[in-house]
């Protein structure tokens, strides 16, 4: 890693689309070594502010500094040595094989001494996010939740310091959601900043050093998990009930929508006879 501490910095970020402002005035300092989660309601802007901070969504105003460089002025091989982004869509047009697919993430580092590492890079991503067994297979058959932990793999091969995920456990199982947290919290550990976009609250709070909350296009509140996730913050941004519980052994915050099921004693089926 770099001596100096990286920075990544969201400076008065708007963005419009026709008839809409989609973002406004976002402003927000990540620093190396932290694991941020965004998190906020479905629209609420949160892959925008992702696809910006990557570069591939231009401002109608603000700017993106990277170590106070505005990304603009980067070379766009340079930028892919510095972020790397898992898209909400794992979208591979070509019939590429997971190897294929991961080792995409090493084509910033063609040309380099990194170049020697690639095999090694590579073997490790596929352990980390454990597709050893999918190694040969087609991308486009994977499940869903297969096809993430490929992308992921990929966004660890590219080694950046920087790394961005956007709802990358939306289709996992539990362990593989928690290997994937775990994995990025690591990453930032190790001095790189990553930001997560997660719908699981209980997961952004276990695992983020900082959470973001977006709705309708504005920052609303960032801090510690415990200071952010109130219910009072939660039920009104999600316009739902949500409880926010301490786990009695561990601290950890459980953060659970409130549900007046009525037991399951008491539930009976739908006879002919209620949908005739
Ligand atoms: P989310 O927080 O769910 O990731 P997005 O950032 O994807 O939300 O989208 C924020 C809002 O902006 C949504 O209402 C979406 O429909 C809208 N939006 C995003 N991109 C465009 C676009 N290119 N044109 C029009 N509307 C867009
Ligand atoms: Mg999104």
């Amino acid at each position: 890693m770099t001596m100096t501490p990286l920075t990544l910095e969201v400076e008065n970020l708007t963005i419009d689309v026709p008839g809409r402002r989609i973002l406004d005035a976002v402003n927000l300092t990540f620093t190396g070594g932290k694991l941020i989660a965004l998190v906020g309601p479905n629209g609420a802007g949160k892959s925008t502010l992702l696809g910006a901070i990557a570069g591939d969504r231009h401002p109608t105003h603000g700017r993106i500094l990277i170590n106070g460089v505005d990304i603009t002025k980067r070379k766009l091989v340079d930028l892919a040595r510095e972020r790397s982004v898992l898209v909400q869509e794992n979208r591979i047009s070509f019939p590429f094989t997971v190897h294929e697919v991961v080792e995409m993430g090493r084509s910033p580092w063609q040309g380099t001494e990194q170049e020697d590492n690639d095999e090694k890079v590579i073997d490790k991503a596929i352990e980390i996010a454990d597709v050893g067994h999918l190694r040969t297979r087609n991308f486009q058959s994977l499940s869903g939740g297969e096809k993430a932990r490929a992308a992921f793999a990929r966004v660890l091969a590219q080694q950046t310091p920087i790394i961005m995920l956007d709802e990358p456990t939306a289709a996992l199982d539990i362990k593989h959601q928690e290997a994937v947290l775990k994995q990025a919290l690591a990453e930032a550990l190790n001095g790189k900043i990553v930001v997560v976009v997660l719908h699981d609250l209980t997961l952004a709070a276990s695992y983020a050093h900082e959470v973001v909350v977006v709705d309708r296009g504005h920052v609303v509140a960032q801090g510690v998990p415990a200071d952010v996730m109130t219910s009072q913050r939660l039920t009104d941004i999600y316009q739902y009930p949500i409880s926010v519980f301490t786990h009695p052994e561990t601290g950890e915050l459980i953060i659970l929508p409130q549900r007046a099921c009525p037991p399951l004693s008491t539930r009976s089926p739908h006879t002919e006879k209620d949908t005739k």
